[in-house]
């Protein structure tokens, strides 16, 4: 009874355990080839032939599951297992609702040949969907993993290198998906930098941008290198992960951009050096950049490079440009400055200041203008540099006037030369003549007028000589002045006394005006006496009709601001006179109003430097031709 109720339990124990795992049980008699249940309910009904179970079999396992039969049936296999999928849709309507089976069978035998198939089913549709779905995320993941954008690998607690990720192959430089030699022998926590940094008993987080050489793999990268041991909920050591971002070409980018900042640097340094040098330059040279935008309708003045110090509308150049006769260029409209900016040029002119406003007078300019186009041969504008060559014009002028000088001053001075043979020749002439003639004179009145004849030619040559000594002594830029004490009043009479003797023309009469009977003054006498006499032998030479009066009196004049006592001396004549023009000339050297009259031109500015040696004035008064002249000097005395 005892042994009849534990086979009962047993039995009930095993039906529980069937029930809990979802199994049933079934049986296929061979003999009539037909399925019955033995636990459970089957799904496709009891005591069916064999044939109908084949039907409900996914046609793909059928013939899987004919085999399995087949050889449980022949005796070829004892127990097998099979599986398979199940239509559970027994309608055969709609569509087919296939369940993952398992079946464990195992062949029941008599007299050594199989009777019965026992065979368990198990529906594993559902342990089969949490295996796909399973399957799916840790591929998901897997490609997460392997696709990853840095570096990854994970290492076993102690340091064993698992797997790592594409990107991490690429960085250690190994192809293969199923690890590398190297690295799969080289344990993480003897790896350099890890070696030093990570605790094998409980590692922390840790990261590092470093250069990171492995010669053995042939790497050498420069790496961001994080590690991140992973912990379970109860603190337990599960994985470390190591991730690595190859910083490399960054780096060379950055120490690039590095280098292009210091490069920038220097050529921004440059730049400002070279402006500044410029600005200097232009500042100095007084010039100033420009630029003409058509589109802006402006024109730009810049200081240095690019400060715009001033800026206008195109129309204002009217106002600014002028014409030869300093009247405001009024044609100049957009037309005709468009056409003038198509080609280069230099403008040197006149204009009104149009960037300093400090005065308001003309200067002159140097513009200089290159035209801008764009691509398709449009024209932009211009732009150029101006300068203010105000100075440089004055220079030229002044050049100009000093060559124009200097060839006058050639051409009198050849005409010197010419007349001075002349002037030499004409008293030497007289006086050999008349030398040799002189002794075959019969009577002694003959003999006396030609010998004053001689001697009046003596005079006139002693005085040329003594004009060119005076004058070539002047031209070394020296005359000396004596001054002494004499009586004037007196040396004045001995002085006319000879001078009245010049005089011979029949309609002319000499005069003298001394007021003082004694003038004691201190002064060159001879000097004055030598102007004087140039004076009147002026104007014996240009006198033919009147008189010729020389005279003198005692006057102030001003030196450097101050008031002097002097001597003013004067010859007046009623002779040719002098031009207003010739008035201004008649003091330079080697003048003469007409070169075909007797002279060198040499007589008045002897005089002339006489009296400026003295700080004293000389001048000449007429009232033009034909109406007679004073020629006049005051000295300090
Ligand atoms: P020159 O030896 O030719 O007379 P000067 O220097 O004495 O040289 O005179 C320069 C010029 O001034 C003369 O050539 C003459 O044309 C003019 N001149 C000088 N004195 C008189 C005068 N009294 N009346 C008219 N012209 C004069």
């Amino acid at each position: 009874m005892m042994n009849t109720k534990h086979i009962f339990d047993e039995q009930q124990a095993m039906m529980m355990a069937l029930d809990i795992s979802g199994n049933h049980v079934m049986c296929l008699d061979l003999q009539q080839n037909r399925v019955f249940d033995l636990h459970g309910k089957a799904m496709f009904g009891n005591n069916v032939g064999i044939e109908v179970c084949y039907t409900y079999i996914h046609p793909d396992d059928c013939e899987g599951f004919r085999t399995f039969i087949r050889r449980l049936s022949d005796g070829t296999d004892k127990e097998a297992e099979c599986r398979y999928r199940w239509d559970y849709n027994y309608t055969g309507k709609g569509e087919p609702d296939w369940h993952d089976m398992h079946t464990y069978a195992i062949a029941e035998y008599e007299d050594g040949k199989p009777v019965n198939i026992i065979a368990t089913l198990t529906d594993e549709t559902e342990t089969k969907r949490k295996e796909r779905e399973v399957e799916q995320v840790s591929e998901r993941y897997r490609t997460i993993f392997e696709n990853s954008i840095i570096g990854l690998s994970f290492y076993t607690p102690d340091g064993w290198l698992i797997d790592s990720n594409r990107i991490m192959r690429k960085i250690c430089n190994f192809d293969s998906e199923d690890g590398d030699e190297f690295f799969s022998k080289a344990n993480l926590f003897d790896m350099s930098p890890f070696n030093e940094v990570l605790s094998r008993e409980h590692p922390d987080d840790y990261w590092a941008c470093s250069l990171s050489i492995v010669p053995e793999r042939n790497m050498h990268v420069y790496l961001e290198i994080s590690v991140h041991p992973i912990y379970d909920d109860n603190g337990k050591l599960m994985y470390i992960c190591v991730s690595a971002n190859d910083v490399t070409e960054e780096r060379n980018m950055y120490l690039q951009v590095k280098e292009n900042d210091v490069q920038m640097q220097q050529v921004n340094e440059a730049i400002k050096n070279y402006e500044a040098e410029l600005r200097y330059m232009m500042d100095f040279l007084q010039m100033q950049a420009w630029r003409i935008s058509l589109d802006r309708d402006v024109i730009e003045f810049y200081s240095g490079l690019n400060t715009v110090v001033r800026s206008f509308g195109l129309q204002q150049l009217q106002k600014i440009f002028v014409d030869q006769e300093n009247k405001f260029v009024k044609s100049l409209s957009m037309s005709t400055i468009k056409e003038t900016l198509r080609k280069p040029l230099v403008y040197v002119g006149q204009m009104y200041p149009v960037v300093t406003q400090s005065s308001k007078e003309l200067q002159w300019v140097q513009i200089n203008c290159i035209p801008e186009y764009d691509k398709n041969g449009r024209l932009l504008g211009a732009f150029g540099v101006w300068r203010n060559i105000n100075d440089l014009m004055r220079k030229q002028d002044q050049l100009r006037k000093e060559t124009l000088r200097a060839k006058e001053s050639g051409e009198k001075k050849a005409l010197f030369l010419a007349n001075m043979t002349h002037e030499i020749r004409t008293p030497i002439n007289a006086i050999v003549g008349f030398s040799e003639i002189l002794v075959s004179l019969p009577s002694s009145e003959e003999k006396q007028e030609v010998m004053q004849i001689i001697k009046n030619n003596c005079d006139m040559l002693l005085r040329l000589m003594n004009d060119i000594l005076t004058a070539s002594s002047l031209e070394s830029g020296h005359m000396s002045i004596e001054p002494v004490e004499v009586d004037f009043s007196k040396s004045f009479n001995e002085l006319c006394e000879s001078l009245s003797l010049r005089v011979q023309e029949p309609g002319v009469e000499f005069r003298k005006d001394n007021p003082c009977d004694t003038l004691r003054i201190k002064i060159d006498a001879d000097r004055v006496s030598q102007v004087i006499t140039n004076f009147v032998t002026n104007a014996v030479k240009y006198t033919h009709q009147g008189y010729i009066k020389v005279g003198y009196r005692k006057e102030t004049g001003v030196v450097d601001g101050r008031q002097r006592e002097g001597l003013y001396v004067y010859c007046e004549d009623t002779g040719e006179g002098v031009s207003p023009e010739a008035q201004g000339k008649i003091f330079e050297r080697f003048y003469k109003v007409n070169d075909f009259v007797q002279g060198t031109g040499l007589g008045l500015s002897i005089c002339k430097a006489f009296a400026d040696a003295c700080h004293g004035q000389i001048g000449v008064v007429s009232e033009g031709k034909g109406k007679g002249s004073v020629f006049w000097m005051w000295i300090p005395v």
